[in-house]
């Protein structure tokens, strides 16, 4: 049972941290990626910050995060500008994958009604190099007509919610790579499915492309290391990609990598932030 005085000196203690916290400033990391999972790793120590990292709930087994998480939509750029305001944001980090455009034209929105300082952090695209067989298309609709009347084997690895465009090209044989499976299955008559998380090596993926007689991979231009595996291993192996074309990308101010970005937050915040009008 504490005395009078501990009482005191943890109420006072409470207030006093409660001050800290106050000072603190609040930065909403929008995530779902490895970059939006480092930078608030390499954050997560820092007494001046604190951090909230917002993942869309997609996946049934999202990895362990190094900061505090929520989880689920906001309601559109109107939900996400009132989660500003209520939180008393100061700062709006961007993080989410290059292909998540609904999000970024939100977190775009949300930032200018309130006024919260927004950077994105995105990967620069992957650049062709000499012996990659590329065609860049719009979307994954245009990319299952791109194959053609021919039946190929092909490598899907576009994510679950774009694999359903291709049914309507059932001549094909696919071999479909996700991380959750593709539910319903894709109704075709021959689709092989892999469930994994990368990393992919080239040496994996060259492998995985061979073994399977692979005629062509349908792919984002994602960036980053982690799964340009397919990309380097098709360029080995002389085999066409598809590459989807990445959504319109605001005109947010922006940097390409966890270092910059660190370095721009640092920045905001040593100058003065205004919080959210
Ligand atoms: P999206 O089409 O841009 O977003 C659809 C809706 O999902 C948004 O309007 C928002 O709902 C919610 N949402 C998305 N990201 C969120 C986040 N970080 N926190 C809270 N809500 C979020 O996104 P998507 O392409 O479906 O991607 C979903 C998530 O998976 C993103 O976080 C992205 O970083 C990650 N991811 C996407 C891809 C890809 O290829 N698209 C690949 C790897 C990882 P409300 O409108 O209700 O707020």
């Amino acid at each position: 049972m504490p005395t009078m005085d501990n009482q005191r000196g943890i109420a006072a203690g409470g207030v006093a941290s409660s001050l800290l916290d106050d000072m603190k400033r609040r930065i909403l990391i929008l995530g779902g990626t490895t970059e939006s999972r480092q930078l608030a790793a390499s954050l997560a120590a820092r007494d001046d910050l604190s951090l909230m990292l917002s993942l869309a709930g997609r996946t049934t087994s999202p990895l362990v995060q190094p900061v505090p998480t929520r989880s689920g939509g906001f309601g559109g750029a109107e939900g996400l500008a009132a989660y500003l305001r209520d939180n008393r944001v100061d700062v709006l980090i961007d993080a989410t994958h290059p292909y998540a455009g609904t999000i970024s034209a939100n977190a775009m929105q949300a930032a200018s009604q309130t006024g919260t300082p927004l950077l994105s952090l995105r990967r620069p695209p992957w650049q062709a190099q000499p012996g990659d067989r590329w065609t860049q298309v719009a979307d994954a609709e245009v990319a299952a007509y791109a194959l053609g009347p021919e039946p190929q084997c092909v490598f899907l690895a576009v994510g679950r919610q774009e694999v359903a465009a291709f049914a309507c090209q059932p001549q094909h044989r696919y071999v479909v790579r996700t991380v959750d499976p593709v539910d319903p299955p894709l109704a075709v008559p021959h689709a092989k499915y892999i469930l994994a998380r990368g990393p992919f090596s080239e040496a994996e993926d060259r492998e995985l492309l061979s073994s399977h007689g692979i005629d062509v991979v349908v792919a984002k231009n994602s960036g980053g290391d982690a799964t340009y595996g397919k990309i380097a291993a098709a360029r080995s192996l002389g085999i066409r990609v598809l590459l989807l074309q990445r959504p319109f990308e605001q005109p947010a101010t922006s940097v390409s990598t966890v270092a910059e970005a660190i370095a721009w937050l640092d920045h905001a915040v040593t100058s003065g932030i205004d919080r959210g009008v």
